[in-house]
């Protein structure tokens, strides 16, 4: 998948585990896009840090 903002990268995409919760990161490397998500959606950062959190 190319990045939607600069169109010139291949988006780097690493999926994780954090608190029990799939999460997957897109990264550009080209332009600094990046968003992550949940098999829910979309979330923000700091979803992800509350998810990590709540494992606690
Ligand atoms: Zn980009």
């Amino acid at each position: 998948m190319k990045c939607p903002n600069c169109r010139t990268k291949e988006m780097v995409v690493i999926t994780m585990m954090v608190g029990g919760e799939q999460v997957t990161l897109h990264s550009c490397s080209s332009c600094d896009l990046r968003w992550w998500e949940t098999p829910e959606g979309a979330t923000s950062l700091a979803g992800v840090l509350d998810l990590a959190a709540a494992a606690r």
